[in-house]
Parts: structure tokens; sequence; C-alpha cells
């Protein structure tokens, strides 16, 4: 397994005219270059669950996801490079074939129980899980995933930013940059679900603070639904700034940024960061040739 190098993150400064129009500075926190298929956000999020994991003297670390997840290819290789067992609780029926997701997280020793849709969803588990096992919440979710996420601002400047915005899913990283930026600093929280009310509370409630604003209307049809218009976007995006984004998260972070830029959502002078918190292996889902990079 290639090593994860959280010394290859770096701060990119992009020019879109929506921002030099309207007065803004932004830049992108580049989590997604720490490894290719380890989507940064959630390798910070892992760590205070791995500690605990290990004060528990646990052998074997339980969690869970979809056949291209994120968190599931993360905690595979966070368990290997710890020396923990992985077992990952897959939604869906086995497939013929494996994912390249799950090829990645199998090839790091991760071990797979698939559970039916309904199952997973009514959370209804099989038997066979090690009652011995550590469980991690689908996605990283909880509060010492939130604390994990605020480790993600030690890699910048937080104090020169007015704005931090990145996508949220459970909201679990949104709390944990509320967590370590500054009062004065407003984070930006992009939902990439369609009306999912959790976020909001999620974040108030790890963070303990509503230095936040969310955003619903960038979802572009639900979780991992997308649109012409989006992967448009995202291409040209690509050839404007070199940096790549995933249809999932990141790609509706940067679009829903620029397009509040647009609306002079951010007042003339607001300095911006984005997080970019990787998710770029998810695109192996998209038939070849959708994105030019
Ligand atoms: C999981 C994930 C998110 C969302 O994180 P939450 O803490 O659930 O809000 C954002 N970006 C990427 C690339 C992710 O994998």
């Amino acid at each position: 397994m290639q090593p994860v190098n959280l010394s290859n993150i770096t701060i990119d400064k992009i020019e879109l005219p929506s921002f030099r129009k309207n007065g803004l500075e932004a830049e992108v926190l580049r989590l997604d270059k720490i490894h290719p298929q380890i989507s940064g956000n959630k390798w910070f999020k892992l760590r205070y669950y791995l500690d605990e994991a290990k004060q528990l003297n646990k052998k074997s670390i339980v969690t869970f996801g979809g056949a291209w997840s994120n968190h599931i290819i993360a905690t595979a290789a966070a368990c290997k490079l710890h020396g923990f067992i992985s077992i990952g609780i897959i939604r869906g029926e086995e497939p013929a074939e494996l994912s390249p997701t799950l090829q990645e997280a199998k090839a790091m020793g991760m071990q797979f129980i698939f559970v039916s849709r309904e199952n997973y969803r009514q959370k209804r588990m099989p038997v066979q899980i090690d009652p011995d096992g550590y469980i991690i919440n689908e996605g990283g979710y909880g509060i010492k995933g939130a604390e994990g996420a605020a480790g993600i601002l030690d890699h910048c400047q937080k104090e020169n930013y007015t704005h931090i915005c990145c996508a949220a899913g459970t909201g679990t990283m949104a709390a944990g940059l509320a967590i370590a930026a500054g009062k004065e600093t407003r984070i930006v929280a992009v939902s990439v679900m369609k009306s999912n009310p959790e976020i909001g509370r999620n974040i108030e409630l790890f963070s303990k603070k509503n230095t936040f604003e969310l955003q619903h209307d960038y979802h572009f049809g639900g979780y991992a639904k997308h649109t012409p218009g989006l992967i448009h976007f995202m291409n040209d995006f690509y050839q404007s700034t070199s940096i790549p984004s995933d249809f999932v998260y990141t790609g509706k972070l940067f679009y829903a940024i620029n397009d509040l830029a647009t609306k002079k959502y951010f007042p003339a002078g607001s300095r911006l960061l984005l997080i970019h918190s990787g998710g770029l292996q998810g695109n192996a889902s998209l038939s070849k040739g959708t994105l030019i990079f």
C-alpha cells in the first residue's frame, strides 16, 4: 500500500471570474493529495476512533458502507497501518465482480459481510459480526469523527479566512471545522443530500457552535446523483484550476461556492478556504470519458 502522506497537502489559490468580479479571494486545501484512493476527510475522522480501539485493546474494527464508499477504503487502510483486523459490512448483495473500491479495500486486508439493502436500511445486521470488534459508524459519523476532522485546519493558517467551505454528508467534518475555526470565521456547509435537516443538528451537537451556514440547494437530485450541468462544471473547473473534483462531494461544493459568489452571497473582500475533502476514487463509477481528468 502506498503510504498516506499528509505533507503532500497543498493550499492552491484559484481564480474564477465569479471571484474576481466580486472581490473575493479563494484557496483550496488539497486533502485529496494525501493518497490516490484514501479520502482526505475520512482519514482525519478516523483518528480518535482508532485511538480508543487501541486503548480498549480491540483486535478488530467493524464498520459500514456501500460499494463505492470513501469511508470503507480509508478504514481498510487505517486498520492495515495500525494492525487491526478490519471488517466491512457492505450494503447490497455480494456482486459477481467487486467494485474497484472494494477490491482495493480487500487488498488491504478488509473482510466483507454483504447485507441486503433492506436489512442494511433497517440496521438488521448478520449474526456473524465479531462481538468484540470496535464499531465505527458509517462515514465516521460522531463526535470523535468531528474531533479528528478539527485536525484538518492544522494544515493551513486558519486565521487567514473569513469563510471555510466544505461539502457535508452527515456534517461531521463541518462540525470539526467549526470546532477548530475562530469565532469570526463562518463555516459554509454544502449539503450533498436532498432535504437532510440532520446536518445542522449534527454540526451544533458536535461543535457546540453556531458559526455555520447551510446550503441545501446544491444536491443535484440527491446523494451520489448528478446532472450534465454538474459534470460540465467539474470539467470546466478542472480546465481553469487544474483541480480534479468528485461528483458526490467536492464537485457539488465547488459548483455551489462559484454560484453563491455569482449571486453575491459573500461580501466583497471575503477570503474563502474551500476544503477539497478527497473522494476522487468514486469517479471510477462513472462511464469512461465523462470527466476529462
Ligand atoms: C464523507 C465525505 C464528506 C462528508 O463528510 P461528513 O463528515 O459526513 O459531512 C465530504 N467529502 C468527502 C470526499 C467525503 O468522503
